[in-house]
């Protein structure tokens, strides 16, 4: 048993203790919080930290498979040529992927992060993740724009969830993204998770491209796919709505929804999601370094916040980011909206994340009874509650 301290414990629920001590076992369970309201005697048997001390990150949204691209792209290109360099560089060489994910596997533990919802197109990373200290959901992503290739498409995600199961992995089928998904793909998606009761993530949001292609059937995305991949585009017929309204329809209610990045989302896109699901089972991923990386904008978060949706934070690729770092993300957004709380930007780092990926009973607060990881924050303003940009992140257990 241990009994940690520190001058502040944040447990991700809004709640603080000035030199509280928790009590751990050795399996990092939490057995006693204790509020000691900041009258901490000297004791040996008590490890005291300088510094905050805030439950295990949660990553939702990470490619772990593209992490041998790092630096492959210039920032701020844009969504369109940023998408062309990604679908012509994914091959390569087995050995690179797995060694540079390893590499940011171990960056994300180093990091603090204890669970990561990662999106697998490959298997190639399963083995890792299934020996990996960091708890993983593999999202198993398919991509088929054209109808023909639904098929195929859907048969080999099967395979690949069977692959990662067979490895331990929790896993489940997820589309892409509106653009490039076909209705027949989209249609066998959802009979899965029907089926399964599996959760579903989806890029949802990030380019203002996607509502052209759905609005009018015109504009880059099409181009993209026609003259840059060659696919036969003439059987698309645009639905003359957004493409968050022509495609939220293919996902059932009742499974829980993590939409990523959502970066062009507007009082009128909420109101439309509310008016099909329930937003109790919809989670707002944000991935704020990747959306600067890649058009060096941030989704308006005052907006989420107006209407009580439930924010986590995911750090994307390392195609879009310059590390895997949820202390990251979070001292983004804090720059960004110097006045939004600490207490509240930790709770979509944690409690948020842990609801979203359906980890809530073991992680993303410091309860008794979980064993959500143990962070000590250093390097920030400890009275001021805020990060400074040299803040750093310890695991303690
Ligand atoms: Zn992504």
């Amino acid at each position: 048993m241990r009994k940690i301290s520190a001058h502040l414990i944040l447990d991700g629920l809004g709640n603080s203790y000035h030199k509280g001590i928790l009590s751990v076992d050795e399996s990092g369970r939490i057995i006693d919080i204790l509020d000691t309201k900041g009258q901490l005697n000297e004791s040996a048997e008590v490890e005291f930290y300088s510094g905050v001390i805030v439950p295990g990150f949660v990553n939702v949204h990470c490619h772990l498979e593209l992490s041998h691209l790092m630096n492959a792209f210039p920032e701020g290109a844009g969504m369109i040529p940023f998408l062309k360099k990604v679908v012509k560089s994914r091959a390569n060489e087995p050995e690179r992927i797995v060694l540079s994910a390893e590499k940011a596997d171990l960056m994300m533990f180093k990091e603090g992060i204890v669970a990561v919802g990662d999106i697998s197109n490959e298997t190639s990373t399963f083995e890792l993740k299934s020996k990996s200290r960091i708890d993983y959901f593999t999202f198993i992503e398919i991509l088929g724009f054209n109808p023909d290739r639904a098929a195929s498409a859907f048969e080999k995600a099967v395979t690949n969830l069977k692959s990662a199961e067979n490895h331990g992995l929790k896993a489940s089928i997820v589309p892409h993204a509106s653009y490039s998904v076909s209705t027949q793909l989209f249609d066998a998606i959802s009979s899965e998770a029907l089926k399964t009761g599996s959760p579903i993530s989806f890029h949802s949001q990030e380019s203002i491209e996607e509502d052209e292609l759905y609005l009018k059937g015109s504009g880059e995305l099409i181009n993209l796919f026609r003259d840059v991949l060659g696919i036969d585009t003439s059987f698309f017929k645009p639905t003359g709505e957004g493409a968050l309204q022509s495609t939220l329809k293919y996902f059932p209610e009742q499974s829980n929804l993590l939409l990523i990045h959502n970066l062009n989302t507007k009082q009128s896109d909420i109101e439309y999601i509310s008016s099909v699901r329930k937003l109790r089972n919809t989670w707002f991923g944000l991935c704020p370094g990747s959306n600067l990386f890649i058009q060096n904008k941030l989704p308006d978060i005052e907006l989420f916040r107006k209407n009580h949706l439930q924010i986590c934070l995911g750090t994307d690729s390392l195609v879009s980011n310059h590390q895997l770092s949820i202390l990251a993300e979070m001292k983004i957004l804090q720059k960004a909206y110097p006045s939004i709380s600490l207490d509240e930007i930790l709770s979509w780092a944690t409690y948020h994340g842990a609801n979203a990926l359906s980890i809530n009973d073991w992680a993303g607060s410091i309860e008794v009874g979980k064993r959500p990881g143990i962070n000590l924050l250093t390097s920030l303003d400890i009275t001021g509650k805020k990060l400074l940009p040299g803040t750093k992140v310890k695991k303690l257990c």
